[in-house]
């Protein structure tokens, strides 16, 4: 089992301070929810964790071993894959499906890496998303949740330990969030530690395993998802004040 901890990590963008001191902890695994409202600072944290974002405290940690995670590469290489919401950002729209997929091994691969195993492989791939397309097809072929599941798929093309996905089924149907659900938990019995940030919280209480709520820069609240009520999160992530006018 591999522990990925975050400690007292900060963060500010110019004088707006966005983390204030947030611990965060996955195993292998695990499907720990990431919520807050919108600007709470839940991409951030990740982005961090991912390489994207240089922190400007605090410590990460891969089985109690310190990591430094100045760029991207460096995320990737410890296991760590993110599925960021703009998919388009991370895929190449010109190129096939197969292309797509099988980029990473293309890029750090044998350099006579074949067509046809390139085809082979990419079949491999989108068959662990559950995806029955032709891969030679344009990647424009594809809906933009096949499009996430595809950035999964090439995810999956390498040997990782956590995935990040950042709200994906924000602009899913309810057939395709299924669909995704269904992947992430096969992910899960195989032992990834899925990082889930979402702020629809019937699929938080459906799919997750942990919880932390993220407000004013700080964590709210964080504990087993079986152990919380749908109003203790709301409270967490609106404060008492607001929650109270609701009533
Ligand atoms: P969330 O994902 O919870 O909606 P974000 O992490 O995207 O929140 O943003 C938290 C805050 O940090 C917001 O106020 C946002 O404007 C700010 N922020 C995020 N990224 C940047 C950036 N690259 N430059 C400046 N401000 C940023
Ligand atoms: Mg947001
Ligand atoms: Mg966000």
């Amino acid at each position: 089992m591999t522990i990925l901890s975050l400690t007292s990590i900060q963060k500010s963008f110019g004088d707006q301070t966005v983390l204030k001191g947030v611990d965060f902890t996955v195993a292998s695994g695990e499907v720990h929810a990431l919520l807050g409202a919108n600007g709470a600072g839940k991409s951030t944290l990740m982005k961090i964790l991912s390489g994207d974002y240089e922190r400007d405290g605090g410590i990460i940690t891969i089985d109690h071993k310190e990591k430094q995670f100045k760029t991207p590469a460096d995320a990737k290489e410890a296991g760590i894959e993110m599925v960021v919401q703009e998919v388009d950002t991370a895929l190449v729209p010109s190129l096939s499906i197969a292309e797509n997929v099988t980029m990473n091994a293309f890029i750090t691969g044998p350099p006579f890496f074949s067509w046809k195993k390139r085809h082979k492989r990419a079949m491999e791939l989108l068959r662990r998303v559950g995806l029955d397309l032709d891969p030679s097809l344009p990647l424009s072929h594809c809906s933009l949740a096949e499009k996430q599941l595809v950035l999964i798929a090439k995810a999956l093309s390498r040997e990782i330990s956590f995935i990040i996905l950042d709200e994906p089924t924000a602009a899913l149907s309810t057939k395709e969030a299924q669909h995704l659900f269904s992947v992430l938990r096969e992910l899960q019995n195989q032992g990834v530690g899925i990082i889930y940030i979402s702020h629809r919280l019937p699929e938080v209480m459906e799919l997750s395993t942990q919880v932390t709520v993220l407000k004013d820069g700080y964590v709210t609240l964080q504990k087993e998802t079986s152990e919380c009520t749908t109003e203790e999160i709301v409270r967490a992530m609106l404060g008492n004040e607001l929650v109270e006018l609701l009533n």
